[in-house]
C-alpha cells in the first residue's frame, strides 16, 4: 500500500517499519477489531512503543524547526504544503482507507468519506494561512490613546497634561509555537488534519500522539506528509502503547518548550492533561466527550428526523462524540416514531467493514462491547423496556460486535441515560412541553452537540439559544465541516476547530505600538 507516487500497490508504510523491526525496540501490536474471535484476532502490525525520552527529543526536533518554519517560510509556502499534502492522499485514498478500516472497524463507505472530510480541513487551511488577518497578518489601528486631563473648565471644555502619542497600535498574529498533538481511535485521520492543518498554516511545529488503537493511518498520513515535502521537525510522530501514552502525554503536558495541547478524547483524560499543563501555562484546545441530545417536537417532519437519527447514531457503529445518544421525543408522536426508526434500524447490515454492503462495524474492543452491554442489562433492572437488540454478536460476528439497540422507557437517572453510550445504542424518553424537553437536554455535565426537530421557526430560534451545546443541528443529523467551528461547552471541552476559529487556536495576538 501507498506505493512510489507513480504507483498505486507497493510495500505499507514499509520504509517507516522496517526500523522498528529490531529485537531491542519496544513494538505493540495493532489488531483488527473486526476479526471473529479474540483466538483468531488478526494481527495488523508491530508499531513502535516510544517512550518518555522520544518524546523529549521529537520536542526538541519541533523546538529546532520553529524559528525557520515560524519566521522565514511563506503563509503561500506553507499553504502549497498542505495542498500537496491533500492532494497526495487523496490520490492514496483507497489504500488509507483500507488501513482505516481494518485498524478501527469502520466500513470502507465510512473510511472513504472521511478522506473528503479529513483533506477539507487541510485545503481549508491552506487557504486560510494566507488570509491577511491570520498566520503572519495582522492588524493596523490608529493610535489606541485617549487624552489625559487635569482639570474640567466650567464650560465642560478639558485641558490636557499629556498629549496622547501619535503612532501606530499594530494586532499581529503569531504562531503559538511547539504544539502537543494527540488524537484518538474513532476518526484516524480526520482528527489528525484537523489539528495539524491549522498548526502548520499557523506556523506551528508539531509532535503528534495517535491512539495506540489507530497508528497506522498516522503513519501513512505522516509518511505522505513527508513526501509532500514538509520537513522533519516540523510534523513528529509518536507511537506509543497505551501504557506509555500515558508517558507522552505527561512529557508534552509538562515540557516548557511545548506551548500549546490540543487534545481529542475523554473527558477523564481531557481533564488530567489540563491539570498536568498549568505549572506551564500552556494554551489549551480540548475536544472532550459529549452525550447529545435528540429531540424530537411534535411538530417535527418525522421522516426526516428518522432519517438523521440514523446517521446521527449509526455512524462509526455509535462511536464518535457527537452521536445522538438521548432520544427525547415528545409523547405525541413517540409511537410513531419508533415504528418508523425502528423499520430502519432493522435494515442495517453488521459485519466487517471490508465486506460490501456492511452499513455498521464492530466495536473498538471487547471491553467497549462488554462495557454496553452492562449498561444496556442496567437500564433495563432499571425499567428500560428493550424492543430492539440488546445483546453482543460474539457468537456470530465476533468479540467486538454489539447489537443495534433501541430502549424505550428509559430512566433518566440509569447510566445508558447520564453517560455517553459511544455504541448502537438508542436510549429513548418522552416529554410534553418544550420547558421539559429542554431541561432534560441540559440535564448534563456535558455539552457538545444536541439535535432537535420541529418545524416552528421561532421554535427553531428559541430552542437553539436555549440549549447548552456548543454544537446545533436544526432537522439535521450530521454537521461537521471543515469550514464549521466545531467543540463544545461545559465539560466537553475548550476551544473551536474548523473555520477561521481554529487557526486562531494556533495563533497569538502581540500588541506592537510604533510612535510616529
Ligand atoms: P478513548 O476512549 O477515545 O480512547 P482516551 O482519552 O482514552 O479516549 O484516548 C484518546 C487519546 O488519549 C489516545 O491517543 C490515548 O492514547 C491518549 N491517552 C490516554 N490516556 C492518556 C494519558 N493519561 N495521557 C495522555 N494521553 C492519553
Amino acid at each position: 500500500l501507498l506505493g512510489d507516487d507513480d504507483d498505486d500497490v507497493g510495500a505499507i508504510v514499509a520504509t517507516q517499519q522496517q526500523e522498528f523491526l529490531h529485537d531491542d525496540i519496544a513494538r505493540f501490536n495493532v489488531f483488527d477489531p473486526g476479526a471473529t474471535s479474540s483466538t483468531s484476532s488478526i494481527l495488523l502490525a508491530k508499531v513502535r512503543s516510544m517512550n518518555q525520552s522520544d518524546t523529549q527529543h521529537a520536542i526538541s526536533k519541533a523546538h529546532a524547526a520553529l524559528p525557520h518554519w515560524k519566521l522565514d517560510t511563506s503563509a503561500y509556502y506553507r499553504s502549497q504544503l498542505l495542498s500537496k499534502w491533500s492532494t497526495l492522499i487523496n490520490k492514496h485514498s483507497e489504500d488509507i482507507s483500507k488501513i482505516m478500516t481494518m485498524e478501527s472497524g469502520k466500513p470502507l463507505h465510512e473510511s472513504r468519506s472521511e478522506i473528503v472530510y479529513g483533506t477539507n480541513y487541510l485545503d481549508f487551511y491552506a487557504g486560510e494561512a494566507i488570509r491577511s488577518n491570520s498566520a503572519g497578518g495582522g492588524v493596523l489601528y490608529p493610535s489606541p490613546f485617549v487624552a489625559t486631563t487635569t482639570n474640567s473648565k466650567e464650560d465642560g471644555s478639558a485641558s490636557s497634561s499629556s498629549p496622547p502619542p501619535r503612532g501606530r497600535c499594530m494586532a499581529i498574529n503569531e504562531a503559538v509555537g511547539v504544539c502537543g498533538l494527540i488524537t484518538p481511535w474513532n476518526f484516524p485521520l480526520a482528527m489528525l488534519t484537523r489539528k495539524i492543518g491549522p498548526a502548520l498554516a499557523a506556523g506551528c511545529t508539531v509532535v503528534l500522539k495517535p491512539s495506540d488503537k489507530t497508528p497506522l493511518t498516522a503513519v501513512a498520513l505522516h509518511t505522505l506528509a513527508r513526501r509532500a515535502g514538509v520537513p522533519a521537525g516540523v510534523f513528529e510522530l509518536i507511537t506509543a502503547d497505551a501504557g506509555m501514552a500515558k508517558e507522552v502525554g505527561y512529557e508534552m503536558c509538562v515540557n516548557p518548550l511545548v506551548k500549546k495541547i490540543s487534545f481529542t478524547g475523554s473527558t477523564s483524560v481531557g481533564k488530567l492533561l489540563m491539570k498536568n499543563s498549568a505549572d506551564t501555562v500552556k494554551r489549551l484546545s480540548l475536544e472532550l466527550g459529549g452525550n447529545a441530545p435528540f429531540i424530537v417536537f411534535e411538530d417535527a417532519d418525522l421522516d426526516q428526523a428518522v432519517t438523521a437519527a440514523i446517521a446521527s447514531k449509526f455512524r462509526n457503529a455509535g462511536q464518535t462524540c457527537v452521536c445522538a445518544d438521548r432520544f427525547i421525543i415528545h409523547s405525541s408522536v413517540e409511537s410513531e416514531f419508533v415504528t418508523k426508526f425502528m423499520d430502519k434500524v432493522k435494515q442495517i447490515v453488521v459485519g466487517h467493514g471490508m465486506k460490501d454492503g456492511v452499513t455498521m462495524g464492530p466495536l473498538i474492543s471487547s471491553v467497549a462491547a462488554g462495557t454496553l452491554k452492562q449498561k444496556v442489562d442496567t437500564a433495563i433492572a432499571e425499567g428500560a423496556t428493550c424492543i430492539l437488540g440488546g445483546y453482543s454478536l460474539t457468537e456470530s460476528h465476533g468479540p467486538n460486535f454489539f447489537a443495534p439497540t433501541i430502549l424505550t422507557n428509559v430512566n433518566t437517572q440509569s447510566s445508558i441515560w447520564t453517560t455517553e453510550n459511544f455504541g448502537p445504542v438508542v436510549a429513548i424518553t418522552t416529554y410534553d412541553t418544550e420547558e421539559e424537553a429542554v431541561s432534560l437536554a441540559n440535564d448534563t455535565p456535558t455539552g457538545l452537540a444536541s439535535y432537535f426537530f420541529t418545524t416552528n421557526l421561532s421554535r427553531i430560534f428559541r430552542v437553539s439559544s436555549l440549549l447548552e451545546n456548543g454544537i446545533v443541528g436544526v432537522n439535521e443529523g450530521v454537521i461537521s465541516a471543515a469550514a464549521a467551528p466545531f467543540g463544545g461547552v461545559k465539560e466537553s471541552g475548550l476551544g473551536r476547530e474548523g473555520g477561521p476559529w481554529g487557526i486562531h487556536e494556533y495563533l497569538e495576538t502581540k500588541y506592537v505600538f510604533v510612535n510616529t
